[in-house]
């Protein structure tokens, strides 16, 4: 049976509800998004319902983790669609403030995970993981959960989170979940919406190259720079590419570059296709 999740607007009215929750003994688990919910969201949602009581969504396209340069007013949004979502994954809350509630005037306060931010999405997005932690920090004191799930989707955004939730003490568990993709390989992500026809065949480029990377692995390959160079070959060959940002090859828990890899390693890089920035990863 389909069920009517109740739609929560402001942070008072959420952290009642939450604390009323707490009091009758119900474990709350929370899935933060941006929102434009497609099946990677979905695999949050049903861990999240498996895992828990109760299970909350915020929706909210975080304006402090996007650059003056980035997709902050394009980015899709469709708020009843995400809404029949999470009716039919029978989702119990979805929060979802606006800009105003989330950051009132004289907002001024950050957090920042320092060493983990420095490579990855973090060398190019300038800001971004201040955003990032800022915003789930809030979101955290507000829903007040006891599991969240966070996709290996984005890996080094999970990682952040495990580390502020350790360093500052936070009673929240972060949960890590498999990385969901399409049946020809492509990451899931809002921003494939972007994606010409011509345009999503050129993105496979990021996935195909990680496929292969780890084939390569399997057959003994072990030299990074070795590695790195097949993949960049393999995905200039695609006509929409316009330029990798990066591929790097780094430990899971440092997130440091290596120069030889290992099991475990995770590989993961970002492309340009046309105008959109894609990422994707793989474990070792
Ligand atoms: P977003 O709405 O893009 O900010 O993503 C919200 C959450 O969904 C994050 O924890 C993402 O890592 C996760 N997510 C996005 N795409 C995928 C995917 N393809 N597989 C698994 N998780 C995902």
């Amino acid at each position: 049976m389909e069920k009517n999740p109740v739609v929560i607007t402001e942070i008072n009215e959420m952290k009642k509800i939450s604390r009323k929750l707490k009091k009758e003994g119900k474990s709350i688990g929370f899935v933060p998004t941006m929102g434009y919910l497609h099946e990677g969201h979905k695999s949050l949602i049903r861990c999240s319902i498996k895992e828990n009581d109760i299970t909350v969504i915020s929706i909210f396209v975080n304006p402090k983790q996007f650059s003056p340069n980035e997709d902050l007013d394009k980015y899709p949004r469709d708020f009843e669609r995400d809404l029949e979502i999470c009716r039919k994954e029978k989702v119990d809350y979805v929060f979802y403030p606006t800009f105003e509630e989330m950051y009132p005037e004289n907002f001024q306060t950050y957090v920042i995970v320092e060493e983990l931010t420095k490579n990855l999405c973090g060398a190019y997005r300038k800001g971004h993981f201040k955003g990032v932690t800022t915003v789930v920090m809030k979101l955290f004191n507000i829903v007040n959960p006891d599991n969240a799930y966070f996709g290996k989707k984005d890996y080094q955004q999970y990682k952040v989170i495990q580390r502020m939730v350790k360093d500052l003490n936070m009673d929240v568990n972060v949960v890590g979940c498999p990385l969901i993709r399409e049946k020809d390989g492509l990451a899931l992500s809002s921003r494939n919406k972007y994606l010409s026809e011509e345009e999503r065949k050129s993105a496979l480029s990021l996935s195909k190259s990680l496929f292969y990377a780890k084939e390569l692995f399997k057959n003994g390959e072990r030299n990074v720079e070795n590695l790195k160079k097949e993949m960049s070959e393999m995905i200039l060959n695609y006509p929409e590419v316009k330029e990798i940002q990066y591929i790097e090859i780094v430990n899971p828990e440092t997130l440091k570059p290596k120069e030889t890899a290992e099991e475990g390693d995770i590989i993961a890089l970002a492309v340009y296709v046309g105008n959109t920035r894609l990422i994707d990863n793989i474990q070792l």
